[in-house]
């Protein structure tokens, strides 16, 4: 199989579940290929976590193929996945350092070794002075980074994580990115999904958005924001300006000497440039496609979603 190739890393085809009248997921396609590193976005009950539990055996899917390396995904596989779920699936009663050590022989390694293995993620995700203390003494935050280690003791080729970024402070959250990076930059396979865009954009460079259980968009975030029909324009003048009314768009702000203009895309952009110096001489301008939260709203803001579902109703 050559490196890159389709049947390389996780794949997804036309996935879908339905449980009872809710249809959770409806005919998805998604990859994660070898080294990739994937956010997975969507507004609350899109079917993020459905998908994810249906790559980890925990839900049986309606319809659809999941592969891992060109092939179904089996138990062998999922031994060698690292997954996070949402909700915590630790055992309360369990100190810290028996526990993630536990997890790394139920996939398969030697007690010595996933003792090891235990204490050197205990030791980078900063637990040490709690490896003695049972889960439930632990705060939400540190209880997460416990949830992480058990996801990543075993050396997983693939990690499914599900809002691995909810409820973490700031430090945690910038270890928690750097394993991520890290991970993936050493060719593990990573889907996480996160409600947190600015993270996000900041983590990776492909996304995919779903909602109502479909595939919305995805891509590089990068084209996905030069595909977007907005434009910012943001002027600032050397001295205060006492009033402009842009020739088009919408202004988003205006303190006197800075202004953010919103510009569809086939907006006449020199004449708007040119309409802001004639109102007094200009020290900046720049013209910025959306970011990713922006470009999220677009996307699956309430109004899309129900003009959509209008459509396919009518
Ligand atoms: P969030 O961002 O809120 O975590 P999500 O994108 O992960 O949402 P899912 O948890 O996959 O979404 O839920 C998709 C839909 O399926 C929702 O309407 C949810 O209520 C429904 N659903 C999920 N699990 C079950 C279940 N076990 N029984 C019944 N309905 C379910």
């Amino acid at each position: 199989m050559r490196p890159g190739s389709e049947s390389d890393g996780l794949r997804i085809v036309d996935l879908a579940k339905r449980y009872g009248a809710v249809v959770a997921v409806d005919g998805l396609d998604l990859s994660v290929p070898r080294g990739g590193l994937i956010g997975f976005l969507g507004p609350n009950g899109a079917g993020k976590t459905t998908t994810m539990r249906a790559v980890l055996g925990m839900v049986r899917p309606d319809r659809g193929s999941i592969t891992w390396q060109g092939r179904p995904i089996d138990d062998d596989a999922r031994r060698r996945t690292g997954y996070m779920p949402q909700e915590r699936g630790l055992y309360a009663r369990m100190k810290v350092r028996e526990q993630v050590a536990y997890f790394g022989q139920l996939a398969g390694m030697r007690r010595r070794v996933a003792e090891a293995r235990a204490d050197a993620w205990i030791e980078r995700l900063d637990l040490t002075e709690r490896a003695g203390s049972m889960v439930q003494e632990l705060s939400g935050g540190n209880q997460q980074r416990v949830q992480l280690a058990v996801s990543l003791v075993h050396d997983p080729e693939l990690l499914v994580l599900d809002e691995p970024f909810a409820g973490l402070d700031p430090v945690a959250a910038e270890t928690m990115r750097r394993i991520i990076a890290e991970r993936a930059a050493a060719g593990v396979s990573v889907l996480f999904s996160s409600h947190q865009l600015d993270v996000v954009e900041d983590l990776c460079d492909e996304v995919v958005i779903i909602a109502d259980g479909q595939l919305v968009a995805s891509g590089l975030i990068t084209d996905l924001r030069s595909a977007s029909a907005t434009r910012w324009l943001r002027v600032r003048w050397t001295q205060p300006v006492e009033r402009w009314t842009p020739l088009e768009g919408v202004i988003e702000s205006f303190d006197g000497r800075t202004a953010v203009v919103r510009l569809d895309r086939d907006a006449d952009v020199a004449a708007s440039i040119a309409d802001a110096l004639s109102a007094g001489p200009v020290s900046e301008v720049a013209l910025e496609p959306p970011r990713l939260d922006e470009i999220f709203t677009e996307l699956v803001g309430s109004g899309h979603l129900r003009s959509k579902r209008t459509e396919a109703g009518s």
